[in-house]
């Protein structure tokens, strides 16, 4: 095809059409579909994307296409339809989701003696002579390779008396490809399936069916904690394979640790291939070589990975699929399950979602059938799920104790510190306090650029914003009245650390947050020394609440459960309830039974005896009604638009503006309601202040035209909305 349709990456939602550009002959080879480009346009170079091929065009004056960006990048034509799809649900231009779809990954360069090549395309005679004249060291490199098909990169280079740079303009024109030479192939799988228990063994069965009958199908495995949901997948996965197709596996973020993928590699070898954003670019464009050249069959990895472009895709599986982290915070802001429901969809592919405690949009889901619901009620080693007991800190205070720990709690991790067994303690808050504030008159340090209470952190003695990253010294004196008494309040995991250690010094205790250096993979070598028992108490955040499958922890200690229960969000019980089930969860896992032990203000909120007795079930049936009460997801959909801007009273003008203009309209929406507008529960963020409105309403077909509308004409009515930063969320998971 002589033209190629092109995206471009103009932040400039009137520049969001297709343009035509002709491929010139030099290009012919390397181009493809999702090929990143450079085009001219206008007077400038800029970026873009191959969306098509066409035979002719009605458009004059058409342009050459000026080079490849790199040859290795493309995607598939099932891909550029998700992609028109994700643009229009999410309401946000094709090139930003051809930005979060496509990688930017370098070519793949061997640098090691293993690292094999191979022919990406056949030449025919005479294109090799017209290719090659000027370039021997290339021709033999091509014709080497064109008698052996693929070779090892030392050995090519060998035979031929070619250089690396030779082959590595190869690369460059989309010739030849490099990729992992296996030949000792040290990644072989050396693990067998687990003889399954009954439960499990009725799941599979359903999945294989599913599988079976290559149809979109979506199923949710419902599992509680330690019911083997893994083995699960690693069976089904297999499963899938034998039919010669493809998967891919997602893991919330802080799940996808080394050991976790080990245990997929255990039993797949080199066909599995991890991705997420902890890769180093170079051990991304390594595993992008790898998928490329098709001797991948499994991916696991984090949300951008549902965006692997496999040609036979048969099953798809969201591990822990309540989790936030699988809703993408910048645009495009997807949720990587509507988007892997999507791909089922296109693909007749098994959708496969787990979690031992789902969203209250998957568990309806599945309530009224639309999900095929698999459950697992027992765990793997038959053990109870462990005991949870509830703290009243208001008692503690009455009997004079003013310390972090309840007295239970206390002597609760003495006896484990006796007995050899391992507690883990739980706060969902990092740092030392959770704000600094002056006891005189009240004023609270918060951050200039966000305006959120600033958290002190003692071992470096500063004072630091959560949202942006900014520091500085801890006050001395109050900014605001001169007082001295100025100091930290609240509890951070930093300060439950050192008060552990204040009570326990024989104790040997380590801790982990997000302060905590990931440095050369320092977290996993942390993790590592507790599960070998070089720790007797770990302390952390939501990172240490999931996934960790430690056979020596008995007690698990929630400092405070309070923090998370008075968020100021409709989600908030569920997020309570998820991270308390989750957390008790990494109780008792072994042999000896677990304890556990939650510590609040609030003890008669219900959510709490839901999470005390670990009952998912009674704790949907109570919320699904509150939830239709109020009418929140998932009886109805929500569309938020966020305005953002340096100018406070601009951003508050313009919204109000934009909410005038949509309540004045009368769409036929029968349900509409709007919220707003109002300053959004993050006043300022980044320096730039945020008003938002909030659309609520059954049909979010009809909420997404009108809002589109309503949009399109508000920019053309006030000249100063194009000044301002407008942000769409459809179903947003938080709204601050
Ligand atoms: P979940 O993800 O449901 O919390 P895991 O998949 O982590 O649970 O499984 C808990 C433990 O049980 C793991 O140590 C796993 O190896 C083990 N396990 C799972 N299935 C079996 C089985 N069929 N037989 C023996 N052990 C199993
Ligand atoms: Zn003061
Ligand atoms: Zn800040």
């Amino acid at each position: 095809m002589p033209y190629a349709e092109i995206i471009i990456e103009v932040a400039n939602r009137k520049l969001d059409r297709v343009f035509h550009y002709r491929i010139p002959a030099e290009l012919e080879q390397a181009i493809r579909l999702g090929s990143r480009v450079l085009v001219p346009f206008g007077n400038r170079v800029v970026g873009g994307f191959v969306t098509g091929f066409i035979e002719k065009t009605n458009f004059d004056n058409i342009k050459d296409i000026i080079k490849v960006r790199n040859a290795t990048t493309f995607c598939t034509e099932e891909l550029i339809k998700l992609a028109h799809w994700m643009a229009e649900y999410y309401m946000c231009p094709l090139s930003t989701v051809l930005q979060a779809m496509i990688p930017q990954v370098n070519n793949y360069v061997p640098t090691r003696s293993e690292q094999g090549v191979k022919l990406s395309i056949n030449l025919q005679h005479h294109e090799i002579m017209a290719k090659f004249k000027n370039a021997p060291k290339q021709k033999a490199l091509y014709e080497q390779l064109s008698t052996e098909g693929h070779m090892k990169v030392a050995d090519l280079l060998n035979k031929t008396g070619a250089s690396l740079y030779s082959l590595k303009v190869l690369a460059q024109k989309g010739i030849v490809e490099f990729y992992s030479w296996q030949e000792k192939d040290a990644l072989t799988a050396t693990e067998d399936p687990l003889p399954l228990t009954d439960e499990q063994q009725i799941s599979l069965k359903y999945i294989k069916e599913a599988i079976d009958k290559r149809q979109f199908t979506t199923q949710l495995l419902w599992g509680v904690t330690g019911s083997g949901k893994t083995e699960v997948y690693l069976q089904a996965l297999a499963y899938n394979r034998a039919y010669g197709k493809q998967a891919i596996v997602l893991l919330p973020e802080i799940a996808l640790t080394e050991q976790m993928i080990e245990r997929y590699k255990k039993r797949f070898g080199s066909e599995v291939v991890a991705w997420h954003s902890n890769l180093s670019s170079k051990k991304k464009s390594e595993a992008w070589a790898q998928i490329v050249s098709g001797q991948v069959s499994i991916i696991i990895g984090a949300r951008s990975a549902v965006f692997t472009p496999f040609t036979n895709l048969g099953l798809i599986i969201i591990d822990e699929e309540h989790e936030g982290g699988y809703q993408q915070e910048t645009a495009p802001k997807y949720h990587t399950r509507e988007v892997a429901l999507k791909r089922g969809e296109l693909n007749k592919a098994v959708v496969l979602l787990g979690s031992a405690t789902p969203s209250l949009e998957t568990a309806y889901n599945s309530s009224i059938g639309h999900y095929q619901l698999l459950s697992l009620k027992t765990r793997v080693n038959r053990k109870p799920l462990p005991a949870v007991k509830i703290v009243d800190l208001r008692d503690e205070l009455r009997q004079g104790n003013f310390s972090i720990f309840s007295n239970y709690l206390k002597q609760q991790i003495s006896v484990r510190l006796e007995t050899g067994e391992q507690t883990i303690l739980f706060l969902n808050r990092r740092g030392y306090n959770s704000f600094f504030i002056c006891r005189d008159c009240g004023y609270t340090i918060r951050c200039k650029a966000c305006d959120i209470s600033l958290t002190y952190h003692a071992s470096s003695h500063d004072l630091r914003c959560h949202y942006c990253g900014y520091r500085q010294p801890a006050e001395k004196v109050c900014p605001n009245c001169g007082s001295l008494r100025i100091r930290g309040f609240g509890l951070g995991t930093e300060k439950v650390e050192q008060e552990v250690k204040s009570l326990f010094p024989e104790a040997r205790i380590v801790r982990l947050d997000n302060d905590v250096s990931n440095k050369k993979g320092y977290r996993q070598e942390l993790l590592k020394s507790f599960q070998e028992k070089k720790a007797d108490i770990l302390v952390g955040t939501q990172m240490i609440a999931k996934g960790l499958d430690f056979h020596n922890v008995t007690l698990v200690g929630v400092i405070s459960a309070d923090f998370s229960l008075n968020f100021p969000d409709f989600r908030s019980r569920e997020k309570t309830f998820q991270l308390l089930t989750q957390v008790a969860g990494r109780a008792g896992r072994g042999i000896v039974q677990g304890e556990v032990v939650i510590q609040t203000y609030l003890p008669e909120s219900d959510v709490l005896l839901y999470a005390q007795k670990q009952d998912f079930n009674e704790f949907y049936q109570k919320e699904i009604i509150l939830r239709k009460e109020l009418n929140y997801p998932p009886f109805c959909h929500i569309i938020r638009v966020l305005l953002m801007g340096e100018n406070e009273e601009k951003v508050a003008k313009v919204c109000q503006g934009f909410a005038q203009l949509i309540t004045s309209e009368r769409p036929e929406i029968r349900d509409l309601k709007i919220l707003g507008p109002a300053a959004a529960p993050i006043t300022k963020l980044n320096n730039m202040f945020r008003w938002q409105v909030i659309l609520k309403s059954e049909d979010l077909e009809k909420l997404r035209q009108f809002v589109a509308a309503c949009l399109k004409r508000y920019h053309e009515q006030d000249y100063l909305a194009g000044q301002l930063r407008w942000s769409i969320d459809i179903d947003p998971i938080g709204m601050l």
